[in-house]
């Protein structure tokens, strides 16, 4: 196996010009050109020869190579046909790779992780399509995919809304679930000239570790993300009114009171004062 060649502005627009390539903004195509960046997320991930891999999104193919330098296998799932011949091109020296000409959304990821690795935790790595990055980061806590990490590219502000807590603008659904599942952590901030073409944000790579134990207990976990949505959905409302409002939540107006009153909160509190441990409480009551 040769070393990533892929990463500097000239090969990639080599790459692209040999195969006439057209970008597809709805697909969210903005590809790396800076070898620093694949190199830190790259490490940050921590990959190593044991590592079964799944990459989003694999573009022409720069980050993959650089994970199947590291890695055991990479299974790179692409949705632009368009891409397939160039990754045929790109990855030809790279035998532990296979790309999947699919929709992420509509792939088997928990299958595809217990015929490739077992059903061991798979480290996830990519550098998202912004425009589902938040059902693709939920879509794998939710269908129970064993996951080790999830290292990924996303817009800055996404990054900073996964980290924050109660009492600031950005605070929500993604929030909570993220810090239910996983510890985040801010590799670096990525500025627009490290894409081609440039995206108008900054960007940032957040490595998302998986808790070995969840840092609430539920009884409920599906009831606890209904609440939230619920709550997040109508954020101007109190957070009694906005569960009876809601059509994910079944319970009575009486119900969802007494609830409320039996955790200590107040009965005009928001939803979005509630901490991780106050929605866990509140679904316990409940469930
Ligand atoms: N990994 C490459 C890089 O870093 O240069 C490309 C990253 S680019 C931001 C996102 C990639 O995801 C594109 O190649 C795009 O075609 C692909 N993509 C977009 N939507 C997708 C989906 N639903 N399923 C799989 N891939 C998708």
């Amino acid at each position: 196996m040769i070393e990533p060649y892929l990463g500097n502005p000239q090969r990639t627009i080599a790459v692209l010009q040999k195969y006439d390539f057209i970008f597809q903004k709805k697909f969210g195509q903005n590809f790396l050109i800076d070898t620093h960046v694949l190199d830190k997320i790259v490490d940050a991930a921590e990959i190593t020869k044991e590592d079964f891999v799944l990459e989003i999104g694999p573009g022409i193919g720069t980050l993959t190579q650089y994970l199947a330098f590291r890695a055991r296998e990479v299974v790179a799932v692409e949705i632009d046909k368009s891409l397939i011949p160039i990754l045929d091109d790109t990855l030809s020296d790279f035998e532990n790779v296979s790309v999947i000409n699919k929709d992420i959304l509509k792939v088997d990821i928990a299958k595809l992780a217990e015929e490739k690795n077992g059903g061991k935790p798979i480290k996830v790595v990519a550098n998202l399509p912004y425009y589902i990055t938040t059902p693709i980061i939920m879509g794998l806590f939710e269908n129970h995919v064993p996951i080790d990490s999830i290292t990924v590219m996303v817009q800055k502000e996404v990054a900073d809304r996964m980290q924050v807590g109660p009492g600031t603008k950005d605070y929500g659904a993604l929030s909570l679930a993220v810090q239910y599942y996983a510890k985040p952590y801010i590799v670096a901030n990525v500025p627009p000239n490290c894409f081609m073409p440039r995206p108008k944000i900054g960007s940032a790579v957040i490595r998302l570790t998986r808790h070995e134990h969840t840092p609430v207990q539920v009884k409920d976990d599906k009831l606890m993300f209904q609440l939230i949505r619920a709550s997040f959905n109508q954020r101007r409302k109190t957070l009694a009114n906005g569960l009876k409002n809601s059509p994910l939540i079944s319970y009575t107006k009486e119900e969802i009171e007494q609830a409320i009153a039996d955790c200590g909160f107040s009965p005009t509190i928001r939803g979005e004062a509630l901490r991780l441990e106050d929605f866990a409480q509140l679904a316990n009551r409940l469930s």
